[in-house]
C-alpha cells in the first residue's frame, strides 16, 4: 500500500466532480447548463487587476513574509474595524492562500487526535475532510430544514463533550444560504464560552445577504466571545477574485502564529501579486461589490418563485451566498429514482443540467444550484428541470 490512511479516506469534493463532468460534456460538444459554480461570474473588477499588474511592474515578484504583507494585513485589520467595529493587530492576522487554506492551517494548528469538531449540517464540503487531516473527528448536528437549516443552543449543547475542541459557525451558509440572527449567535456564543469551545467563524459570504439583512460577526458581540473566535474570511466570493487565492484568518496571536509556522513550511507566503491585488480591493472604494450583490438578489428573486413552481420542490429562501438548497425528495420519489444521487446523474444526462447532489453536504434529500450564472441561464435551467420531471411522472 503506496498511500498514507489519511489520503484513503479522503472524499473529493462533489462540487468540484459535478463541475468537471459538465466541463467534459461541454467540451463534447453538449449544451450543458452548469449550475455548479462556487464563484461568481463576473469578472475582477479592473482596479485591482491592475494593482496587480503595477506590482510586479514595480518589481512585488519575490516573496514576503510567510503570514502576508504587513500593508495587507494593515488593510485587512481596517477593514474588520470599518465592518465590525473589531480591533485586531498585525499579530492577530495571518494571510493564506485562500479561505480553504485558512481553514486547513487553522485546524492543523488545534486539532490533537481524536478532538472533537462540532459541525452543522447541510456544511460545506471541506470542513469533515479538513478536520479528518488534522486527526480531529467530525461530530455533525442537524441543522433542520424548519428551521432555515439552522442549529439551535440546545442541540448544540447535547452534541458537547469533554473531548469537543470547536464549533464551526459559517453564516452565511453554503449550501444552503441561511444567516444566523444576533440573537441566535449570542445564544450559540453562550453555550461556546461556557464549555470553552472554540469558535470558528466562516465569514466567506459576509458582503453577499439579501432581503435587508446584515451580516453579523459573533466575535463583534462581546470580548470574550472576540477572544473564543477565529473569523475565517478572504476576497474570493466577496470581490470575485477566487483564482488569486487569498484568504485569512484573525483572532488569537498564539493560535495564529502556530498557523503562520505552518504556512511557511508549506505554501510559504500567499503569491505576493494576488496580495498586492487585495490590498487595492480594500483600500480602493468601489462599488462593484454592492452591484454584484444586487444582481444576485435580482436574480434570486426571480429564479425562487420559478424552482418552487417544480412539482415536488420545495425551497426555504437564503438569505445569502449564491445558492438554492432546495428538498427534492418527493420530485425524486415522483421520478421513480432510488435516491437524488441517480437523479441528478439522469438529469444531466438527459437535460444537461449539472446540479450538485445533497449528499455531499450531509443534506441527501436536497441538491444545490448556484445562481452565480446569468439569469437567462438559470431560467432555460429550471425549465428543462421543470420538463424532466413532468416527463418522468
Ligand atoms: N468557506 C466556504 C463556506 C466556501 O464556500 C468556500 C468556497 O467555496 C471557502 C470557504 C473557500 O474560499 P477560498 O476560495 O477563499 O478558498
Amino acid at each position: 500500500m503506496r498511500l498514507a490512511k489519511r489520503v484513503s479516506t479522503l472524499t473529493p469534493s462533489s462540487t468540484l466532480a459535478i463541475t468537471a463532468k459538465a466541463k467534459a460534456l461541454k467540451e463534447a460538444g453538449h449544451d450543458v447548463i452548469g449550475l455548479g459554480a462556487g464563484e461568481p461570474d463576473f469578472n475582477t473588477p479592473d482596479y485591482i487587476i491592475e494593482a496587480a499588474i503595477k506590482s510586479m511592474e514595480a518589481g512585488h515578484t519575490k516573496y514576503t513574509p510567510a503570514g502576508g504583507l504587513p500593508a495587507l494585513k494593515e488593510s485587512i485589520i481596517a477593514k474588520f474595524q470599518d465592518d465590525q467595529g473589531l480591533s485586531y493587530t498585525q499579530k492577530e492576522v495571518v494571510v493564506a492562500s485562500g479561505a480553504k487554506h485558512a481553514l486547513y492551517l487553522l485546524f492543523q494548528a488545534i486539532l490533537n487526535p481524536e478532538d472533537e469538531v462540532i459541525i452543522p449540517t447541510p456544511y460545506w464540503v471541506s470542513y469533515p475532510e479538513q478536520v479528518k487531516l488534522a486527526e480531529g473527528t467530525p461530530v455533525y448536528i442537524d441543522g433542520l430544514e424548519e428551521n432555515d437549516f439552522k442549529i439551535t443552543k440546545q442541540q448544540l449543547k447535547e452534541a458537547i463533550t469533554d473531548k469537543t475542541k470547536a464549533f464551526i459557525l459559517n453564516s452565511p451558509s453554503n449550501p444552503t444560504g441561511s444567516l444566523y440572527s444576533e440573537e441566535e449567535l449570542r445564544e450559540i456564543g453562550e453555550v461556546c464560552l461556557e464549555h470553552d469551545i472554540l469558535i470558528v467563524s466562516d465569514e466567506i459570504y459576509e458582503k453577499l445577504v439579501y432581503g435587508g439583512a446584515t451580516h453579523i460577526s459573533i466575535a463583534q458581540l462581546s470580548d470574550q466571545l472576540k477572544k473564543q473566535t477565529i473569523i475565517i474570511n478572504g476576497v474570493s466570493k466577496s470581490h470575485s477574485m477566487t483564482g488569486w487565492r487569498i484568504g485569512y484568518a484573525a483572532g488569537d496571536a498564539e493560535i495564529i502564529n502556530s498557523m503562520t509556522d505552518l504556512a511557511s513550511h508549506s505554501t510559504s507566503n500567499p503569491t505576493t501579486m494576488a496580495q498586492y491585488g487585495t490590498i487595492a480591493a480594500y483600500n480602493v472604494k468601489s462599488e462593484f461589490v454592492d452591484t454584484m450583490r444586487v444582481a444576485f438578489e435580482e436574480r434570486l428573486d426571480v429564479v425562487y418563485e420559478q424552482l418552487v413552481s417544480i412539482p415536488g420542490v420545495t425551497c426555504v429562501k437564503p438569505k445569502g451566498a449564491f445558492y438554492l438548497f432546495p428538498n427534492v425528495k418527493e420530485a425524486v420519489k415522483m421520478n421513480g429514482f432510488a435516491n437524488v444521487d441517480e437523479w441528478v446523474e439522469k438529469i444531466l444526462e438527459v437535460e444537461k443540467v449539472a446540479l450538485v447532489p445533497g449528499s455531499g453536504f450531509g443534506a441527501p434529500d436536497n441538491v444545490r444550484l448556484s445562481y452565480a450564472t446569468s439569469l437567462d441561464q438559470i431560467q432555460e435551467a429550471l425549465t428543462r428541470i421543470e420538463r424532466f420531471v413532468k416527463n418522468n411522472i
